[in-house]
């Protein structure tokens, strides 16, 4: 089986594992969409991207990224065609699988704290208990400020976690089915357990703590949770996995892996032909909806913008740019999983090590809901891969009736642009600490770079 790593020169195996380096750091501060958005922008702003609102007018070269309320981006770097001709679109999404706490979380039982929580997203509820949880996220105060919230992540800060009922006593858990063993509603997150002094006969002497705790770190009070977004994470930092370090082991690689190899390509793009962009959006995983998911004007409005800036806008132009746009998807796909081989047909599987992988069907059951990427488009992208030495694999999310996915790829092409679902094979997807291949993210930070490129 030939993979990527059989390729390399000693050259190329230092800078493959130099681009694995940049995106650890990037995945082990960027646990939110927010956190995403931000170290995004960092990446970005170094190479002389300009937010759109400092922007006057536009040329060939220039370097804008619109901000969706923080939480999704969209990055563009102009083209010397009219951007009606079409552009090359990257999309990924920023958001991830994780617990979130309600909106009024905070409640004691029997001398213990605990943060009632509402997951987001796919997960499966028993991989979320027992491990150590960090919380990010923001509270944003009545009088218009807000506070940003990391705790968790430093060697000596505390971390949260969901308990498990110890196998002592679990006789009765253990004959429940996976879906069941630990309940949605039980995902509830242990936060302290000192008292307060209080008054004799005064209730919830462990909460009244804690919020004290909350007020003097964060200067919020009970009813700030109603205006905030807190999420628990995977605490800790991103690792090499395996002995040979070919692999990294983090929480995230859904989809911020291709939101990273995206973004990186992008930044490397000086005076392109066709105008390159990347998005970065949220809401992926509970359906792409809202003012910052795909399905958001968001990034039709970022288009008019740019047309109306280059004196060139009118409805049918805005039409004519998004319908003669290419896209790929930049979405994680399965890698085969000697563990579970079953789920697999190993002819129209993603391995590890063999590059980035084409979906040309998502979705599920007879393709139900599938962006299906015309054979036309597909031919000119094998084009320019094998033109440019890029290993891929053409995979599909399992055997036939087994399950399946979306992305967001069928959103973009409603707008009837090409779209194909690319990137990179995952193991363990949505569980607090997934795997990658580091093969697989350099390839595809190099298909992605051809895109832009090349496509036209
Ligand atoms: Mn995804
Ligand atoms: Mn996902």
């Amino acid at each position: 089986m030939s993979t990527v790593w059989e390729k390399l020169d000693d050259k190329q195996m230092k800078k493959l594992m130099s681009f694995a380096e940049g995106y650890k750091s990037f995945l082990s501060e960027a646990k939110t969409e927010r956190e995403a958005v931000s170290e995004s922008i960092l990446l970005a702003e170094k190479v002389g991207f300009k937010p759109f609102s400092k922007v006057k007018k536009i040329k060939a070269g220039d370097r804008i990224y619109f901000n969706n309320r923080g939480k999704s981006l969209a990055l563009f770097v102009i083209g010397k065609d009219d951007i009606d001709k079409g552009m090359n679109i990257l999309g990924a999404h920023i958001d991830s699988p994780r617990i979130d706490l309600k909106q009024n979380p905070v409640y004691e039982d029997n001398g213990l704290v605990l943060f009632d929580t509402h997951y987001y997203g796919g997960i499966k509820n028993y991989q979320w208990v027992a491990i150590p949880l960090a919380l990010h996220g923001v509270v944003c105060h009545k009088d218009g400020t807000k506070t940003e919230v990391k705790i968790g992540e430093k060697d000596d800060e505390p971390v949260l976690g969901i308990s498990d009922l110890l196998i002592h006593l679990a006789t009765e858990q253990m004959k429940k089915s996976g879906g069941k063993v630990v309940e949605g509603e039980d995902l509830n997150a242990l936060a302290g357990s000192i008292p307060a002094k209080v008054k004799k006969d005064e209730k919830d002497p462990v909460k009244k703590n804690l919020l004290a705790i909350l007020k003097k770190e964060y200067g919020m009070e009970e009813d700030d949770f109603l205006s905030a977004e807190l999420e628990l994470v995977p605490a800790g930092k991103v690792r090499d996995l395996g002995l040979d370090r070919s692999m990294i082991l983090g929480y995230g690689h859904d989809d911020r892996v291709c939101a990273y190899t995206s973004l990186k390509a992008l930044l490397e793009m000086k005076e392109p032909q066709r105008t390159a962009v990347c998005i970065l959006t949220d809401k992926e995983e509970i359906g792409s909806i809202g003012s910052t998911g795909a399905m958001s004007s968001f990034f039709e409005n970022s288009v008019a913008e740019l047309l109306a800036l280059e004196g060139n806008y009118n409805d049918l132009k805005l039409r004519h740019a998004l319908e003669n746009s290419k896209m790929l998807s930049s979405d994680v796909s399965i890698a085969f999983d000697p563990n579970y081989p079953s789920v697999s047909e190993t002819k129209n599987t993603a391995f590890f090590g063999k590059g980035i992988s084409f979906n040309k069907f998502t979705g599920s059951g007879g393709k139900f809901s599938a962006n299906d990427a015309p054979a036309e488009y597909i031919a000119r992208i094998r084009n320019i891969m094998d033109r440019n030495g890029i290993m891929f694999q053409f995979s599909e999310l399992g055997k036939v009736d087994q399950g399946g996915g979306g992305t967001i790829a069928y959103i973009l092409a409603d707008k009837n642009m090409d779209v194909i679902d690319a990137g990179i094979p995952v193991q363990n997807m949505h569980a607090p600490f997934e795997a990658v291949s580091k093969a697989d993210i350099y390839e595809a930070y190099r298909a992605y770079l051809a895109f832009l490129k090349e496509m036209n």
